[in-house]
C-alpha cells in the first residue's frame, strides 16, 4: 500500500460510517458486530500513524493492520444476509456523486443497456467506477485506479458439480498479496452464501477458486460476488449465473 495512510484510513472510516448509519435504518446484529471489529482494526491503524505531522509518511506497520481490516471486510458478506451486500456497496460511494456517465456493455445476463458511473468525492476520497444493470443490481464498484481484474465464470453451473471462479488481479508489479474473497449466494434474506472461498492472491498471477454447487437445487441460487482489497480500500464485483434447473424426477401420482 504505497498511498498516504491518513486518506486511506479517511476512505475506511467513511465507508464503515455509512454502513453504520444504515443500521439505523435496518438493524442487522451481524453487520454490527463486523462493525465493532473494523472500528477496532481501525483505531489499531490510527495509533500507529506517524506522530511527525506528515500525513504523506508511510506508516509504521499498515500491512498488518490493513490486512486485519480488509479480512474482516471481506468476511461482511460471509456471516450477514443477502442485503448486507448491496449495503457495502452503496457504502463504498456513499460520499461520492455522479459526476459523468459512459455507456458501456450490455449486462451479460439479461442484455441491458448499462452505463460506466464516475464518481468523484469532495473529501477527496478515490474516485470510484459503478456499473448496476437496472435489472440485476449492482455489478460493480472499485476504485477508479485499482489494478484490471479479470473473473472468469462458467456460463451455467451443473447440479453436484464445483464451480470454478477464476479471478487475475494487476500485472505483478505490487509486492503485496491481495485478500479475495468469493461468494455464491441465493437471493433470500439467509444469512451467509451457500458456498464461499477466500485467498490471499499474488498479483498477476492468476487464482482459481472452487465453490460447490448443491446436487439439489436452491431456489435463486444464482449470484457469485468476487470482492478483494487495495489496503483499506475495497472492490465488488457481482455476477450471475443460471439458475439451477429443477431436474429431480417427480414423483409418480400415487395410486
Ligand atoms: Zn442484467
Amino acid at each position: 500500500m504505497n498511498r498516504p495512510h491518513l486518506a486511506a484510513l479517511g476512505e475506511a472510516a467513511a465507508f464503515e460510517h455509512a454502513l453504520r448509519a444504515s443500521l439505523r435504518i435496518r438493524p442487522d446484529a451481524e453487520l454490527a458486530a463486523c462493525l465493532d471489529r473494523l472500528r477496532a482494526h481501525h483505531t489499531a491503524a490510527l495509533y500507529h500513524l506517524p506522530d511527525t505531522g506528515n500525513t504523506s509518511a508511510e506508516p509504521h506497520e499498515p500491512r498488518d493492520i490493513a490486512r486485519a481490516w480488509a479480512e474482516t471486510a471481506l468476511s461482511i458478506s460471509a456471516t450477514t444476509s443477502g442485503g448486507a451486500y448491496a449495503r457495502q456497496v452503496a457504502a463504498a460511494h456513499a460520499h461520492h456523486r455522479v459526476q459523468h456517465l459512459t455507456r458501456t456493455d450490455p449486462c451479460p445476463y439479461c442484455r441491458a443497456p448499462r452505463h460506466r458511473e464516475h464518481h468523484t468525492s469532495r473529501l477527496g476520497h478515490t474516485p470510484r467506477t459503478v456499473i448496476h444493470c437496472p435489472r440485476r443490481g449492482p455489478a460493480l464498484s472499485e476504485p477508479a485506479d485499482a489494478p484490471a481484474c479479470t473473473v472468469d465464470i462458467p456460463p451455467a453451473p451443473h447440479p453436484g458439480a464445483p464451480v470454478l471462479v477464476r479471478v487475475l488481479i494487476g500485472t505483478g508489479d505490487a509486492d503485496t498479496d491481495i485478500p479475495c474473497a468469493v461468494h455464491l449466494r441465493p437471493r433470500t434474506t439467509r444469512h451467509g452464501p451457500h458456498d464461499h472461498a477466500f485467498a490471499s492472491i499474488a498479483p498477476g498471477t492468476p487464482h482459481t477458486f472452487t465453490l460447490a454447487m448443491p446436487a439439489r437445487p436452491i431456489p435463486e441460487l444464482d449470484r457469485i460476488r468476487v470482492i478483494h482489497a487495495d489496503g483499506f480500500r475495497l472492490s465488488f464485483r457481482q455476477f450471475r449465473v443460471p439458475c439451477l434447473p429443477d431436474d429431480r424426477p417427480t414423483a409418480p401420482p400415487r395410486t
